[in-house]
């Protein structure tokens, strides 16, 4: 496998605000590329800048340890970190690819979260993050730190076809076993559900289903975005190869979004799915509140807060003002709670989200999530 040894400015990946998917605002790649050569992945888009044959040049990133560890040196710092998980993994990698037995960028990046004391949240889908579980149960003690592995479906066979470089699902669920059995929160990131072969009602279910068995603590799901260009043509040599006849059901659901993403209408199909499966194995679909609830400074914590609730809703079908407080909310530069006789002047804020942001700064907590986090 050719792969090349590169140096990079930058290591550590700012959000503009929280990220209520992954409860973090910043996250890091130490390679570019990924053997796991998963069919759907969209790191192969253009706009990631991802240099060469994807799934073949992997790039390393040498100099990644000495450039986050001056990222994260509170001395050279103007604003300390709001507090978060630093995500490591996600997009145009896998911080646990084979690569990493060599390199170990990893267990150092790892090193650094507990040196500094900042959580860390792992996303990957390779059994090989438990060479460092011995650090992962360091900084949870300290700090906090959670696991979760990526699955387009349980099915091994599936898997085979569409993830053709990554450990089956069998064994992720294995490993996830001994994640948890070690104390650290583990949870399945059900992603991406990929149309008219892992997203039907009875494949979702096998999923929930080995995610309660396992006793995992969420499932986070969501389809599939699929970008014209490479994305899109890598993925369509293996779905014609796997079953041609599903060309023509895609041509219906991707038609040409900037994004990448499926219609409006397949979405809510899709939701309609998830809220019935999760309603029946009660698994919360987002990283629950125990989790992260003392992590967060108010500000974020109401952002989160709301943008769950506007995902459970949204999964239910109905629409809320939720998600676009939250984002005014995160633009406030001022702690909430220093706010509190204007707190109606929040755009987006009416009497509901009102009473809700005011129970979230007294308690910590909302109701109103909890009980549509209950499904
Ligand atoms: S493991 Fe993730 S980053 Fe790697 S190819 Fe698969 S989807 Fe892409």
């Amino acid at each position: 496998m050719p792969f090349s040894e590169i140096q990079s400015k930058t290591i550590l990946r700012k959000q503009k605000k929280i990220d209520s998917w992954f409860i973090m605002q910043h996250s890091m790649n130490l390679y570019k590329g990924c053997m796991h050569a998963c069919a759907y992945c969209d790191g192969r888009d253009e706009g990631y800048f991802v240099q060469g044959e994807f799934s073949r040049d992997i790039a390393v990133k040498t100099n990644a340890i000495d450039i986050l560890r001056r990222e994260l040196d509170p001395g050279r710092k103007r604003k300390p970190f709001r507090r978060s998980f630093m995500l490591l993994g996600g997009g145009i990698t896998d911080s646990y690819q084979a690569i990493e037995k060599k390199y170990e960028l990893s267990r150092q990046a790892l090193e650094l979260m507990l040196e500094f004391n900042h959580p860390v949240h792992v996303l990957t889908k390779s059994p090989l993050v438990e060479k460092d579980l011995d650090l992962l149960q360091k900084i949870n003690a300290q700090s906090r730190a959670i696991v979760s592995f990526s699955f387009s479906s349980v099915d091994d066979l599936i898997s085979e076809v569409f993830e053709a470089g990554v450990a089956p699902p069998s064994e992720r669920l294995q490993s996830m076993r001994r994640i948890k059995a070690a104390g650290i929160p583990c949870g399945m990131f059900l992603m991406p559900l990929i149309p008219f072969v892992t997203d039907s009602p009875q494949m979702i279910d096998d999923a929930l289903k080995q995610a309660q068995a396992a006793r995992l603590d969420y499932v986070v799901a969501s389809g599939m975005t699929l970008k014209e260009g490479r994305q899109m043509d890598t993925f369509y040599k293996t779905l014609e190869a796997f079953d041609e006849s599903l060309l023509t059901e895609y041509d219906m659901i991707y038609s040409g979004d900037k994004w990448g993403n499926a219609t409006a209408e397949y979405y809510q199909s899709l939701n309609a799915t998830l809220y019935a499966m999760a309603r029946r194995y009660h698994i919360p679909l987002r990283i629950p509140q125990k989790i992260w609830h003392n992590l967060l400074d108010d500000n974020d914590r109401v952002v989160v807060m709301l943008e769950h609730i506007d995902y459970y809703l949204r999964l239910r079908g109905s629409t809320s003002p939720f998600r676009a407080t939250a984002y005014n909310i995160s633009k406030i530069k001022e702690p909430l709670s220093s706010l509190r006789s204007n707190l109606h002047l929040i755009k987006g804020a009416g009497n509901t989200t009102l009473r809700i942001i005011r129970e979230i700064l007294d308690t910590g907590r909302c109701s109103y999530l909890d009980k549509l986090a209950n499904l």
